[in-house]
Order: structure tokens, then C-alpha cells, then sequence
């Protein structure tokens, strides 16, 4: 039975950001305002991305009276349209299908068609397949409209504002990453850009802000949704992190089953950064809230200067303190729920993000084709990768509580599981949920994890697991290395599904929320300033 307006709005806790206030200058004060007040325009243009009816739809859901329209009105604010992202863009309000191609291509736009058109005009091939262009009907043929012209209205303005806040910074990286963030609104050319955003360097604020992830393009995954993620680094924190990174290369030397590729050090060359974060904008703020993110995601910005991680602290804590603990509450022993800790599982995150950067890319097949593991095992990618994360993840963190550089054990172990119960609840068709049925099943038939059906809670045998999540990463990194699509999909068949356990446990939990509604105060405190 499908969800009322009120159920849908309570699965989102409204939970307010904090940061630090005391740590920021005058001048760091107006830079923010700049920064903020320019982010307000990537809301802008995110929902005509998600549909260009979108503003009409929100004028028509703000002009009414009626109350039931004031809580349709407040899920379209967090679902950035009438489209349930938490039911596969399922509409709430309305009965209009959410076309697969959002508002980057025409709504009745086929792959067919679009494919057609370059084999018909390949000169077309790099601006149609490009990040940065909205693909539109001219006439009877297809045309690609740059998004400084498309989105020119609020490009030009934001641009303003970045060069504002830039003059006003005392940092010159993150000023040169501002001027030619706006120029790279003003021209389309986004290159330079990206790899200043690499090199800004001990800036209180953080900035991230453009056209990065292309998940809402569902037609072909490329066109890029603009977004910001405005943050307060911390930087001791950030340097913890930084000499943690030196273990990685040993790290994953050490893991199960790297004897089976060529060990790299894909995760050595990326920064990372610990910030709180203060505002977010456009696709960051839509639906379920990121904890971590890694960018840019240009092939070309990779190859010349990497990639930087930034762990987005303050959300990860209001996420446990809202949704991860209640989680925990119903689903672990009462002898074990104590054992739940922010702490642990802000380790377990991190780890997963590192570990995204192990294990095996280029491969060759046992045929002697030289490939990638993602082409190799195509939509089978996603549940794995993050499966890997996990597991990959978990063993370094187990090693590293080993040496005593970190520390408890059985407080990884029971937080490792919730979180993994908490992933189940962002959809078992998504790629984190399909991973954490994977390891949650595979840990039940070990004994890693048992299940008492008299309490529907569940229990951790602290060896089994950890032997259980060695085997299960050997298993899976194997995969990865032989580029083995039918072992992965063997795999996923038998574990990554609903057994009657989990689906007790998924039932159990539906009433729990799923995720945070972010509240900024910077939006009261800007008023002030
Ligand atoms: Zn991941």
C-alpha cells in the first residue's frame, strides 16, 4: 500500500547542522555569505535539471492554502520535484512518470534516438555526450545547448558572487578556485577549474560547488547536476586522517585475497578532509543526505592531479543521532545495543571510503581482453563496489584495531552491523542496500550474526564475523580480479536477496525514519551579520 504525505515526510527527521560559529572571522563571515547566497542559485537550477516544469509546480503547491498542499509542498522541497526518490522516482503528487533523462534530454527521448543522431553526425559526438550540455529538439534534429546558456539566468549571477567572494578571501587557492569557478560558469569550460579545486590548501572554507554526479541522468549517466557543499574544515582532524592514508599501500597488501591483483595505490594519491557542513545546495541536499564524497569525477582531472575525499562530519553524527541509533535499538540484542558508537562507525565510513580506492581496475580476462573491472561486470558494478567498500573496509579497520592504532573491536563489529541494517532502508534494489543483504546473509549462514526470531533482534559471534568477513572480501576482490560477471551475479542470487530474517527485520523497521531533513542555522545567522 502505497505511503501518505505524512508518513513520506516522516521518514525524514528534521535535524539541525551545527558547526562551529566561534572559529569564523569577520572576513570569513562575508565569504560564506557570498558562498551561500550563490548556492541558492544551484537550487535554481537543480530543479529545472530534475524537470524544467519543476518551478511551475512549486508556484502552484506555494500559492495554495489547502493542507494537505503545504505537506505536498514540504516533500517536493526535499525531494526536489514530485518524484519519490526513496520509491524509484515513483510520483507523489500527480500521476506523471519522472522521464528516465530528467530534464537533460527531450522527456520522449529513446537511447536509440539519441545514438542515431551521432552515427548520423559525429561531429556532435563530444558536445552530446559531454557533462555540461542539456540536450533539446531543433527542427527535426537534436541540438546540444551549453549549460552557460541554458542555465545562463543563474549562472551569470552566481559567477558575481564567486569573484565577490573571492576578492574578499585571504586565501589565495581557494580565491583562484572561485574566479575560475566562475569563469568556468561564464565559458562552459570546466577544466581548470577542477584542478584548482585540488589544489586549494589550509582554507577554513570549504567549498565545493558546480556540476559534478550525473545520478540524475537515468537516460545514459551524463550529464552533471550542479550542487554545493559548503563546509568548516577541521584541521586537526583532517591531518588524523592524512597519516592514516600512509598505511593504506601496507593496508591492502595485508588484505584477503590481494594476492590475486596487481596491488596499486589508487588510494594513496587522494586528499582527504574532515569539514562540518554549514549549507548544502541543488542534487547534495535532494532526498538522502551524503556522509562522504569524492570528486571530481573528469577521467581527464584524474589522470593529471587525482581526486580529493571530504568526510562531511556533522551530517554523519546528525544521521546517527536521528535514524542509526533507532535502527540499532530494534535490531541488536540488548546485550549488544550498548556497543553502538558514533565514533566506530565514523571510522567504518571512512574506511569504506578509502577502501573504494583498493582492489583491482584494469584487468585482463581469461581470454587475454585487456578491460576494467566496471565494464567487465557492468550493472553488477555498483552492489559489488560497495560490497567491497565494506568488506575492504572492514579489514583494514580490523588491522588497524590490531596494531592499536585504532581501537575496540567488538564496538566496530556491532556498528559495522547496523549501519549495514541502516543501508537496507535506502531500497534493496540500490546499490548500498543490495551489498548490505550480501554481507548480511552471508555473515548469518557463517554464525558471524544470529538471529533470535523470539525477539526479531540479532546477535554478533565476534570470531565468526571476522572470519566470515575475511572470506567473504577474498571471494569478492577474486571477482573483481577475473572480471567474472556470472560468478558476481552467483553470488548476488544467492545472498544479496531478501531471506526471511532480514525481510522480518526490514518490516520491523518500516515505521523507523530513513534519513535527515538538514537544517542550516547560517540561514538565521546570515540575517544578523
Ligand atoms: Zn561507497
Amino acid at each position: 500500500m502505497s505511503k501518505t504525505i505524512g508518513e513520506r515526510i516522516a521518514q525524514f527527521v528534521p535535524t539541525t547542522l551545527t558547526f562551529d560559529e566561534g572559529l569564523l572571522g569577520e572576513r570569513d563571515r562575508q565569504v560564506l555569505g557570498k558562498v551561500v547566497e550563490a548556492a541558492r542559485l544551484m537550487d535554481a537550477i537543480f530543479l529545472r535539471q530534475v524537470s524544467p516544469r519543476n518551478p511551475e509546480w512549486l508556484a502552484r503547491l506555494e500559492s495554495s492554502q489547502a493542507a494537505e498542499d503545504r505537506d505536498l509542498l514540504h516533500y517536493f522541497r526535499i525531494m526536489y520535484g514530485p518524484w519519490d526518490r526513496l520509491e524509484e522516482h515513483r510520483p507523489f503528487v500527480g500521476q506523471e512518470a519522472k522521464p528516465l533523462g530528467a530534464g537533460f534530454y527531450p522527456p520522449d527521448l529513446t537511447n536509440e534516438e539519441f545514438e542515431d543522431w551521432l552515427v548520423a553526425s559525429r561531429e556532435d559526438e563530444e558536445a552530446f555526450r559531454g557533462f555540461y550540455t542539456v540536450i533539446t529538439r531543433e527542427g527535426d534534429g537534436l541540438s546540444a545547448v551549453p549549460y552557460s546558456r541554458a542555465y545562463a539566468e543563474f549562472l551569470q549571477p552566481a559567477a558575481g558572487l564567486l569573484e565577490e567572494a573571492a576578492e574578499i578571501s585571504d586565501n589565495p587557492s581557494l580565491a583562484r578556485f572561485l574566479f575560475s569557478r566562475a569563469e568556468a560558469f561564464r565559458t562552459n569550460d570546466y577544466f581548470q577549474s577542477e584542478m584548482d579545486w585540488l589544489d586549494v590548501e589550509d582554507s577554513l572554507i570549504d567549498v565545493t560547488f558546480g556540476p559534478y554526479e550525473v545520478y540524475e541522468d537515468r537516460l545514459l549517466g551524463y550529464k552533471a547536476a550542479f550542487e554545493a557543499f559548503i563546509g568548516i574544515r577541521d584541521p586537526e582532524a583532517s591531518e588524523q586522517l592524512e597519516t592514516l592514508i600512509q598505511y593504506l599501500p601496507e593496508l591492502e597488501r595485508s588484505l584477503p585475497g590481494s594476492d590475486q591483483y596487481t596491488v596499486g595505490t589508487r588510494g594513496a594519491s587522494s586528499p582527504i578532509s574532515v569539514i562540518d557542513e554549514v549549507f548544502s545546495a541543488g542534487d547534495a541536499r535532494a532526498g538522502v543526505q551524503a556522509v562522504a564524497f569524492l570528486l571530481p569525477n573528469d577521467e581527464r582531472v584524474w589522470q593529471a592531479k587525482g581526486s580529493r575525499k571530504v568526510m562531511l562530519r556533522n551530517v554523519g553524527e546528525a544521521k546517527f543521532r536521528s535514524c542509526v541509533v533507532t535502527v540499532g535499538a530494534r535490531a541488536i540484542s540488548e546485550a549488544q545495543v550498548s556497543l553502538l558508537a558514533f565514533d566506530a562507525l565514523y571510522n567504518i565510513v571512512l574506511m569504506h571510503e578509502l577502501a573504494h580506492g583498493m582492489g583491482p581496475s584494469s584487468i585482463t580476462l581469461p581470454d587475454g581482453t585487456q578491460t576494467t573491472v566496471s565494464l567487465a561486470l557492468k550493472e553488477l558494478m555498483s552492489p559489488l563496489e560497495e560490497a567491497k567498500a565494506d568488506l575492504a573496509g572492514m579489514c583494514c579497520l580490523l588491522s588497524l584495531i590490531d596494531d592499536g592504532v585504532l581501537s575496540d573491536l567488538e564496538r566496530s563489529c556491532v556498528s559495522y552491523v547496523v549501519s549495514e541494517f541502516a543501508s537496507i532502508r535506502f531500497g534493496i534494489d540500490e546499490a548500498h542496500g543490495r551489498a548490505a543483504l550480501l554481507e548480511l546473509n552471508f555473515l548469518l549462514e557463517r554464525g558471524g550474526l544470529a538471529y533470535d526470531a523470539r525477539s526479531g533482534r540479532f546477535q554478533v559471534d565476534y570470531d565468526r564475523m571476522l572470519d566470515a568477513i575475511q572470506d567473504l572480501t577474498r571471494r569478492v576482490l577474486g571477482l573483481q580480479a577475473r572480471g567474472d560477471y556470472e560468478g558476481v551475479k552467483l553470488l548476488l542470487d544467492t545472498y544479496g536477496i531478501l531471506t526471511p530474517p532480514l525481510e522480518a527485520a526490514i518490516s520491523a523497521m518500516s515505521d523507523l525514519p530513513v534519513d535527515i531533513e538538514p537544517l542550516f542555522p547560517i540561514e538565521e545567522m546570515m540575517e544578523s551579520w
